[in-house]
């Protein structure tokens, strides 16, 4: 327990269950003093959700597709009211359908292409823009990428060139939103088990290969992750914008197999 985000409020979108990305990050800010609202999607997770929000302490919980700008609208009026302004933003959400996470990427059809940028992308130039509405004193906004955005990856297609433009949307929010002191960063995690990974095909094969592959050698877990986050959302992180943050082992400064890695 520290005090980084004591007196800080936050958002944190994405959470699906106690294996999201959300979830590590949402506890380490919820450890580090942090008063959280969280948004879901769709009905079938609330039961899910909702004891998870109650263990951190928390009672504000809204639903949001991030596809619909009514709902995103809805959501961020909920903030305004309750909170009138907010500190920080998590957006740990992507979406693509799944028979398109495997095979090729040149055979992605326009639908989900289209949907894969909106859900995965737009969305978080849609969030930025709606919280910077509320944070008069500046604050942090933070999304989740993937190493898929600068190297090819088996099985990522579609979301590889998802997370590449959203990467670089993290740079041109961080350009527009810095003068009002509002910082705009990206995690690239390395794999972990969640429901949004194992809709990647031979998902299993990827995290092996990156637990025997990288500098590390082992993989990130979601606790981890959180603790990056808080450097990204406190005053730890005041001078860093516009970056993405690489909380992978290390696999990214790989160019080859180790010599000690089994095959597999
Ligand atoms: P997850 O399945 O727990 O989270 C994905 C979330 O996206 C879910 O909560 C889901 O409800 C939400 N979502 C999907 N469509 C939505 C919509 N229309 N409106 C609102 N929310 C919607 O999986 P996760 O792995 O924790 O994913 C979180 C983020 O982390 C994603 O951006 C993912 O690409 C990224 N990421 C994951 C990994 C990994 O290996 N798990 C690695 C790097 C980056």
């Amino acid at each position: 327990t520290n005090t980084l985000l004591a007196g800080k409020r936050g958002l944190i979108m994405g959470l699906a269950n106690d294996k999201s990305i959300a979830w590590g990050i949402a506890k380490a800010c919820a450890d580090a003093g942090a008063e959280l609202a969280f948004s879901y999607y769709g009905d079938a997770l609330k039961k899910r959700v909702e004891p998870l929000v109650a263990e951190i302490g928390s009672d504000f919980l809204v639903e949001c597709n991030v596809g619909d700008q009514a709902s995103l609208d809805a959501l961020f009026a909920a903030l305004k009211d309750r909170w009138g302004k907010i500190d920080f933003v998590v957006h740990a959400i992507g979406f693509s359908d799944k028979n398109e996470l495997r095979g090729r990427y040149v055979d992605t059809s326009l639908s989900n292409f289209t949907m894969t940028m909106d859900i995965s992308v737009y969305s978080f130039t849609a969030v930025c823009k709606r919280a910077a509405d509320l944070m008069p004193d500046g604050g942090s906004l933070l999304t989740l990428t993937y190493y898929g955005a600068e190297q090819v990856m088996p099985h990522y297609n579609v979301m590889g060139v998802a997370k590449a433009a959203l990467e670089a949307s993290v740079k041109y929010i961080a350009e527009d939103l810095g003068k009002d002191g509002i910082r705009v960063n990206a995690i690239s995690a390395g794999p972990i088990k969640t429901l949004a990974s194992s809709g990647i095909g031979d998902f299993r094969y990827i995290l092996k290969w990156n637990e025997l592959n990288s500098p590390l050698r082992r993989n990130v877990t979601q606790e981890e992750v959180g603790k990056a986050a808080l450097f990204l959302l406190s005053d730890l992180g005041t001078a860093t914008t516009g970056e993405t943050l690489h909380v992978d082992a290390g696999y990214h400064i790989v160019g080859m197999k180790a010599v000690d890695a089994p095959d597999i």
